[in-house]
């Protein structure tokens, strides 16, 4: 099969159609409209296997997490995403492989409303770069660098699961509830985006960013761009009961939800004055979230504690994932 008639048989049908696309997959690029008064997002996250994903990953999982890290990046802007381009690199043409991949893509795409609009295709070891775009109103900023000292920290979900799933998988924690170790693998495969909640917060939410490194250097990252501290509760952190009854002590719980990554939940300050509307907002939705600190202090310092007593976190020295 020549690419041509792999991006005929797999992508170009393979997603959901929007009226703002002129253009779409077939021509040199891909022409689109941007309604008035809106401003564009854009975000690139790239997953190589090995790297990003486990070597038995399934291609279902493999594309459902590309999608996911992208939509949760404009999610964090407060965009409302719009199209994706795809640029793949594989070894071989695979059909079985092709087949479930541009599947999940299609469910994806048709969940989200988002349209595949175009990407590149190669030969190469497997490797998925996902460009994702969305829509934000011009006059509503969700960034890193908007946090105040007296804002409250807030966080979308639970936090840990993702981390604790692929422990498990790697076998370096084995959980014998069934149920439970499910849900922790899933968590870790197929990260919802919190794109719903990235759109409510954007006239409420002071910065925000979505957790893919852990908690401890997520919040690190608004807080620094914004120039306060932070003192997180620990105690206060939302644990699921699948994670909290399934590991050995609240330590291990608590470097799971500190520094493991990957559960793109939504981490968000806000205003003291908004504090209700951002909670009546949420609860309207049936979005999950919990308070668990406050922006305060000189800029960078990091205030852990536990019951309301000074913390020190084994493996916050880490800090979470980095790359190099
Ligand atoms: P060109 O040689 O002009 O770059 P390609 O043969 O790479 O064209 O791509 C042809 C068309 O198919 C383009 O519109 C491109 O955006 C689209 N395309 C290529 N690969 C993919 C893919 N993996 N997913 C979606 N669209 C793709
Ligand atoms: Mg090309």
């Amino acid at each position: 099969m020549n690419e041509f008639n792999l991006i005929q048989k797999y992508f170009a049908d393979a997603s959901f159609v929007r009226k703002d696309v002129v253009i779409g997959i077939g021509d040199d690029a891909a022409i689109t409209h941007v309604p008035p008064n809106q401003n564009l997002a854009t975000t690139t996250d790239t997953l190589v296997k090995g790297v990003h994903f486990l070597d038995n990953t399934s291609a279902e999982d493999v594309a459902h997490k590309a999608i996911a890290v992208n939509l949760s990046d404009l999610a964090a802007m407060g965009a409302e995403p719009s199209w994706i381009s795809l640029s793949l690199s594989m070894p071989s043409v695979d059909d079985a492989w092709l087949s479930a991949f541009s599947d999940k893509v299609g469910e994806l795409t048709q969940y989200f409303s988002v349209q595949l609009i175009g990407g590149d295709t190669v030969k190469g070891p497997l490797s998925i770069t996902i460009t994702a775009q969305g829509f934000v109103p011009q006059d509503s900023v969700l960034s890193r660098d908007g946090a105040k000292n007296g804002d409250w920290i807030f966080v979308t979900g639970t936090l840990g699961d993702a981390g604790a799933g692929l422990d498990i998988l790697l076998k370096k924690l084995s959980i014998t509830d069934v149920k439970a170790r499910d849900y922790l693998v899933k968590r870790h495969q197929n990260p919802t985006p919190r794109v719903l909640a990235g759109t409510i917060l954007r006239r409420l939410a002071s910065a925000c960013i979505d957790v893919s490194d852990g908690l401890l250097q997520d919040i690190m990252h608004i807080a620094n761009a914004s120039g306060t501290g932070v003192i997180l509760h620990l105690d206060k952190l939302p644990i699921s009961k699948e994670l909290g009854n399934n590991v050995s002590d609240l330590n291990q719980a608590l470097e799971y939800a500190t520094v493991s990554g990957d559960d793109y939940e939504l981490l968000f300050s806000v205003p003291e004055e908004q504090k209700s509307s951002v909670q009546t907002a949420l609860d309207s939705y049936s979005i999950p979230y919990t308070c668990i600190g406050q922006m305060t202090g000189a800029t960078g310092k990091l205030d852990l504690r536990l019951n309301d007593k000074p913390f020190t976190l084994e493996a916050s020295a880490s800090l979470g994932f980095a790359h190099f």
